[in-house]
């Protein structure tokens, strides 16, 4: 049995972010909770970190600082790319993420910061880089995770059995 949030145990929890003004970030409420798999960096480190060792029904209040978050801000990360530098035929609006290969085989997630005419205005910075993560999370349920998902890294959804590609 999972009894309380250890690595390889499939999490379910409800959570709330909130930046430093307040301002709701992202929130599960209205939607469904959030599933996933302890000990394998599906979610930031902060929270995994403070999660460890709770129980269903426990709730946790915890402030992540941008290094155990989505990092510092770094202010090299602000590039301009040619649209034809993207899929053709892709929308691609802000918010937006792509994959890039630099040229070392290393991978780079760019965010879409602006669109203008034919230039993409992209970043390296994930939006939330350099932004307190005030998280208010509620455990809603614990379970064991199956082989298939400690192979793959991450749950298949909150009863195991969800397929993906
Ligand atoms: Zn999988």
């Amino acid at each position: 049995m999972s009894d309380i949030i250890a690595e390889n145990v499939v999490v379910t929890i409800n959570y709330t972010l909130r930046n430093d003004a307040g301002e709701v970030l992202d929130t599960s409420e209205g939607d469904e909770p959030l599933t996933y798999l302890q000990g394998f960096g599906n979610i930031v480190p902060g929270l995994e970190n403070a999660l460890e060792g709770k129980r269903v029904g426990d709730k946790v209040t915890v402030a992540v600082t941008p290094e155990e978050g989505y990092g510092e801000k770094d202010p090299e990360g602000l590039q301009v790319v040619p649209r034809d530098a993207f899929p053709e035929g892709a929308t691609i609006e802000i918010g937006d993420n792509f994959t890039a290969e630099l040229d070392d085989d290393e991978f780079v997630t760019l965010w879409v910061v602006g669109v203008e005419g034919d230039e993409v205005h992209v970043d390296t910075n994930h939006p939330l880089a350099g932004v307190t993560l005030n998280f208010e999370v509620e455990i809603v349920e614990l379970r064991a995770a199956h082989a298939n998902e400690l192979a793959h890294g991450h749950p298949h959804g909150r009863d195991g059995h969800a397929h993906h590609h």
